[in-house]
């Protein structure tokens, strides 16, 4: 694919992961973002959207050579992952069960974006469109072209649409998705703690949605509330300190003393979209699938679609290109559809309030527990390293 001329809409971790591993093979990349992005001021509190990063990612973006930019400040790498159901057995994954360092690492979303950008800023064959956004998109035979709300004018060979869940791409080619909402909101909270770093994730599920702990680097946290759209619409409307009340009395117990310094809601939808190119545009990330962020395996699947699309055209550049994006769908849409039912399947199960499911659930951890080899490889396939 080498030398040629490929658009991208949208810079969030997906769209610079891709223009920078297309840019390092020879390609010329026309980033197209709607925000101007910044590099964070290296003392500024914690944001709240993180994401949990498999092995398998941290790995990419090594490939990248932008891993070793992450500030060590803000990343936080974890070895331990425990989940239970409120008052029954806990499931315990561990690097040691593995021979592992770590199960994977935390970091600021807007970090990994953040050390992208610097690294494509730095090659001349990457021209940047920031602050911009797509009025038009015409495909012909051969090209692809793009007219910017400025009217600027842009062709390109292929275009990739890593312009997040609402992708105005997709949405301009009408590109079908099925879609629901899990009628569940979360609530981040970040906070800080008069403890050392941790080293271990935690959930425990409830039949009101899971609650979950992320360690941060440093003495910062981040929790994970999920519950009805009522509930943290209340929590959100309280105050820090009022907020830190409702934790100490309802959230799973923390053995260390915090403060709240930050809040924020997001609503929990899932969205496939039913193909994955049209011609000459393709999609990835969350503009091709949204997932339920209870196993935070978002990111992590559409650095997978960025792989696997990336790997096709460098290594088939002599296929058409029609070829690659058919044998990009069928790679990636199975595997993400299997990952989405499999989280609603483990969502919907953890909620149900049937008494026979309740037991099936407690017994199912306590076994599960006990696996050995089966719970370790689930450790290595969440890792990206089966
Ligand atoms: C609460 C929550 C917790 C999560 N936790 C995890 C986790 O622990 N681990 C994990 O792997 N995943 C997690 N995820 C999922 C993860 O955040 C997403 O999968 C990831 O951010 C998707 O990246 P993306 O680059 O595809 O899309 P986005 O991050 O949405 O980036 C899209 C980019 O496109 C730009 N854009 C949008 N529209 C246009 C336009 N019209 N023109 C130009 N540019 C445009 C945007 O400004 C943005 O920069 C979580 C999600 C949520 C909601």
């Amino acid at each position: 694919m080498a030398n040629r001329e490929i658009i991208i809409v949208g810079g969030g971790m997906v769209g610079a992961l891709s223009a920078l591993l297309l840019a390092k093979d020879g390609d010329t990349l026309h980033l197209i973002e709607k925000y101007s992005v910044q590099t964070p001021l290296e003392n500024a509190p914690f944001d709240l959207r993180v994401s949990a990063f498999s092995a398998q990612s941290k790995l990419l973006l090594e490939t990248a050579g932008v891993w070793q930019d992450i500030p060590l400040d803000r990343l936080c790498a974890y070895q331990g992952l425990h989940t239970w159901e409120k008052g029954s057995q806990k499931l315990i994954f561990s690097s040691e069960d593995i021979a592992a360092e770590q199960l994977g690492f935390i970091v600021e979303n807007r970090w990994i974006q953040a050390v992208l950008w610097q690294a494509l800023k730095q090659l001349p064959h990457v021209h940047i469109y920031d602050n911009k956004q797509v009025l038009n998109i015409s495909q012909h035979t051969q090209q692809v072209h793009v007219t910017l709300d400025n009217q600027q004018k842009i062709q390109g060979e292929l275009l990739l649409a890593c312009d997040g869940a609402n992708s105005a791409v997709r949405n301009y080619l009408h590109i079908p998705t099925t879609s629901w909402d899990y009628r569940q909101h979360c609530l981040l909270i970040n906070i800080t703690t008069d403890s050392p770093q941790q080293t271990v994730t935690w959930q425990e599920f409830r039949e009101t949605g899971p609650c979950a702990f992320l360690p941060l680097a440093g003495n910062n946290a981040s929790l994970v509330w999920y519950h009805s759209p009522q509930k943290i619409k209340y929590l959100q409307s309280l105050t820090n300190q009022q907020l830190k009340q409702v934790i100490l009395a309802e959230f799973p117990s923390l053995d260390f003393t915090f403060e709240v310094h930050s809040k924020g809601s997001f609503p929990l939808t899932r969205r496939h979209a039913k193909h994955y190119y049209q011609d000459r545009v393709v999609l990835l990330g969350d503009a091709a699938h949204t997932i339920n962020p209870l196993a935070g395996q978002g990111v992590n699947l559409g650095f997978k679609d960025v792989q696997c699309l990336v790997e096709l055209l460098t290594q088939s550049s002599d296929l058409p290109i029609a070829e690659i994006l058919k044998r990009y769908q069928c790679q990636r849409r199975p595997a993400n559809l299997l990952m989405q039912t499999g989280m609603d399947v483990f969502y919907k199960v953890s909620k149900s309030e049937s008494s026979l499911i309740r037991f099936a659930r407690k017994s199912f951890l306590g076994l599960a527990q006990q696996s050995g080899e089966i719970k370790n490889r689930v450790m290595r396939y969440a890792m990206g390293i089966n």
